[in-house]
């Protein structure tokens, strides 16, 4: 049985006081119960306090971005070895607002998974089709490409510590949810994909879905064969919501 991973992508929100309350009720309010993780994963600049006020918590935590590179001039950039250091764990690669308003191609994106890696933090490496290529019928492809990206540069060795989310671009931000039927069917395609380079590997990789889950859809998408958590943007801004989320994935 896979581990579950509840992760939450808390975006450019937040301050220090904000997230002390938020961390506070979420660390108070770990659901009984086993075979899940927490993963928190706030803006830069607040990181560091984060990974301080986990310290003996079932949380973990995670940054919303890293850069390809591993030092030098590249102002305003933040490099893996850096997130280690302060004790981050994970990192989100991909997600589709970087895609979209950062212009961050997938060999970009592969190029990021493979330097998070290197410093020994793991990649979320997010995937994802548009409303139009939906419609069009290539959410296949585009899933398809996007993950081929990755598996050519990194190799599928490297999905044995990696973390792939599946966040249809539809569904973010919009309340729009995947059905778990649709869900599915694409996190059944990554499985395959990975699968046909190494079966243990694509067996034992966590797939997340991440667009518009919360509480009451949560248990729905989890009750799916290939569904490992979730990645959580707007319902993992408020202690409550992120826990009921946590609450659907915890396993006895
Ligand atoms: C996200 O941005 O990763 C996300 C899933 O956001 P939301 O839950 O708000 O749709």
């Amino acid at each position: 049985m896979r581990e579950r991973l509840v992760a939450g992508n808390w975006k450019m929100n937040g301050s220090s006081a904000a997230n002390q309350e938020l961390l506070a009720g979420i660390i108070a309010g770990v659901p009984a119960g086993g075979g899940f993780r927490l993963l928190v994963c706030p803006p830069f600049p607040y990181l560091s306090t984060v990974c301080a006020q986990v310290q003996g918590s079932a949380v973990k935590v995670g940054a919303q971005n890293v850069s390809e590179h591993e030092s030098g001039a590249f102002t305003g950039e933040v490099s893996s070895r850096m997130l280690a250091d302060i004790g981050c764990e994970y990192v989100i690669v991909g997600h589709s607002e970087r895609r979209a308003m950062y212009d961050e191609s997938s060999f970009q994106v592969a190029a990021k998974f493979q330097a998070a890696q290197a410093a020994g933090i793991t990649p979320i490496l997010c995937v994802g089709e548009t409303l139009e290529e939906r419609e069009a019928g290539a959410t296949e492809s585009v899933i398809e490409f996007q993950l081929s990206a990755v598996l050519d540069a990194a190799g599928i060795k490297a999905f044995a510590s990696a973390v792939v989310a599946y966040e249809p671009v539809w569904a973010i931000g919009t309340g729009k949810t995947a059905s778990p039927e649709q869900a599915q069917e694409v996190h059944k395609q990554i499985r395959a994909q990975l699968g046909h380079k190494d079966v243990d590997i694509a067996d034992r990789v966590q797939i997340l879905y991440g667009g518009s889950m919360k509480g009451e859809n949560a248990a729905g998408l989890l009750a799916m064969p290939d569904i490992d958590g979730g990645l959580i943007g707007g319902a993992s801004l408020k202690a409550n919501d992120f826990l009921a989320i946590a609450q659907a994935a915890a396993q006895d």
